[in-house]
């Protein structure tokens, strides 16, 4: 599975709309501070389904839809979607059919200024839950170890075992049955 682009649209920085491929391989973003390198992994978070205002550095959680600058008035709408490839293999369980005929998917978030969000899977509006569900087990959540950040490699060697224990079990892809079960005991 790979992230193939992101398109981002009054999120932080990025009040135009504007789109990031990732090639083959590798992609660095290089810029000078305070360019906007890391708003863009901000995006990749928030899309996923992140909800603290303070892992995406800010207060609120409309913090993210673009505040307006010297030239620019603010806007009233943050929107991200992330799109990936060669999905199938990875997916097929959580997604039960819902993969694009181009074996891609797309998921959007969209966060409007009354604090309201809303989830989008290929275009169709979906729950938080419908997220965060297929990339559970994946490697790929709001937290999880794909996105590796300044200080997370002596976090994850200070932690306690119970956090570690959280890491392994998403790495063992037990975390989505764990979260399944939850799921039915509380119905
Ligand atoms: P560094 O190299 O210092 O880490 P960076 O390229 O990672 O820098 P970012 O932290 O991604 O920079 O971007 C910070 C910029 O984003 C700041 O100029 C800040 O004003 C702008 N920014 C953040 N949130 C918003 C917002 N809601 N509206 C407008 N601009 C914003
Ligand atoms: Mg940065």
């Amino acid at each position: 599975m790979r992230l193939k682009h992101i398109k981002l649209a009054g999120f932080k920085s990025f009040v135009d709309p504007t789109k990031v491929p990732f090639e083959q391989q590798m992609t660095a973003v290089v810029g000078p501070n305070g360019c906007g390198k890391s708003n863009i992994i901000d995006a990749v978070r928030w899309v996923l389904g992140e909800s603290s205002a303070k892992n995406l550095r800010g207060d609120a959680m409309t913090d993210v839809i673009f505040n307006g600058a010297a030239s620019r008035k603010p806007v009233g709408q943050a929107s991200v979607e992330l799109v990936f490839e060669d999905v199938a293999g990875h997916l097929q369980d959580s997604l039960a059919g819902k993969v694009a005929e181009r074996n891609e998917i797309s998921i959007r978030r969209v966060v409007t200024r009354d604090a309201t969000n809303t989830y989008f899977l290929n275009g169709a509006k979906c729950r938080r839950k419908d997220i965060t569900d297929i990339f559970l087990g994946t490697g790929l959540g709001p937290r999880s170890y794909a996105i590796i950040e300044q200080g997370m490699i002596s976090r994850l060697i200070e932690s306690k075992p119970q956090e570690l224990r959280i890491f392994i079990e998403e790495a063992a892809g037990i975390s989505k049955y764990k979260e399944r079960r939850r799921d039915t005991e509380n119905r």
